[in-house]
């Protein structure tokens, strides 16, 4: 399991910065939630904590605190900047070398592939979270609240999110997180054993447009698809109904953990 540790930058007491409307803490707080939402989702083997989740002043000795404790493998700190600029910018600690610079460099162009902010640069400070962390670190600002056309922009939900996944993205290529099959289910159904990697092909195929789920071709014990991903083990026992019927092969249902 991979653990990443993601912080939403100030919250509670600490507004952060304001403008235009809004508040940093409650923008950060957005992203940070969209990204925890995406990793936990869409991807399997990954594992997350979040230094707040709510509007919670939390002290900076108290985020770093929880990360080294949890034993994270990367610290995440999201923030929104001000100060008469505009765009994107992250920030490693100083001096810091791989894997911390290749993450930066991961995330940095994930991040710019998504939004339309001006490209700043990828950056080194002495930050709290940098310095005290014991996992490489990385802090995020994510466009100027005090500029008129970076906030437009970060007032809008769909670009929250194109914040967020290009996060993701960056995270995925760090630590090559794997999607999951689909829909974050437990359950999933095996078929059994094809003779040769032909009829596993094709069988694959077909279920494919059968059904629209995702199929892997897999070898356990012999050449078997493996698909689908259910909620429930009666809303699997349907769909292997459906397969059976439709194909007349053996079908097992398998449980995720
Ligand atoms: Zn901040």
């Amino acid at each position: 399991m991979v653990k990443i540790f993601i912080d939403p930058g100030h919250g509670g007491m600490d507004s952060g910065a304001v403008g235009n409307g809004l508040y940093e803490k409650n923008v950060t707080l957005q992203i940070a939630r969209r990204i925890n939402e995406i990793l936990l989702n869409e991807y399997s083997g990954v594992t997350t904590r979040l230094s707040r989740t709510g509007d919670q002043t939390v002290s900076l000795s108290q985020r770093t605190n929880a990360a080294n404790a949890w034993g994270a493998d990367f610290y995440l700190s999201v923030h929104i900047n001000s100060g008469g600029g505009t765009g994107y910018e992250d920030f490693i600690y100083p001096g810091s070398g791989t894997p911390t610079t290749t993450y930066q460099t991961n995330i940095h162009q994930e991040v710019m592939k998504l939004v339309d902010f001006v490209d700043r640069g990828r950056k080194q400070a002495n930050f709290h979270v940098l310095r005290v962390s014991n996992m490489p670190a990385l802090l995020t600002e994510n466009g100027f609240i005090d500029s008129s056309s970076d906030a437009a922009k970060l007032k809008q939900t769909d670009f929250i999110d194109r914040i967020a996944r290009g996060h993701v993205n960056g995270l995925v290529r760090s630590f090559n997180l794997q999607k999951k099959l689909s829909g974050g289910g437990a359950y999933r159904l095996k078929t059994g054993t094809f003779a040769n990697e032909t009829h596993q092909r094709i069988a694959a195929e077909r279920l494919r447009s059968f059904s629209g789920w995702i199929v892997h071709e897999v070898s356990d014990n012999g050449l078997r698809l493996l698909t689908g991903s259910f909620r429930t083990r009666a809303h699997a026992e349907i769909a292997k109904r459906r397969v059976v019927n439709e194909f007349g092969w053996v079908v097992h249902i398998v449980e995720d953990n």
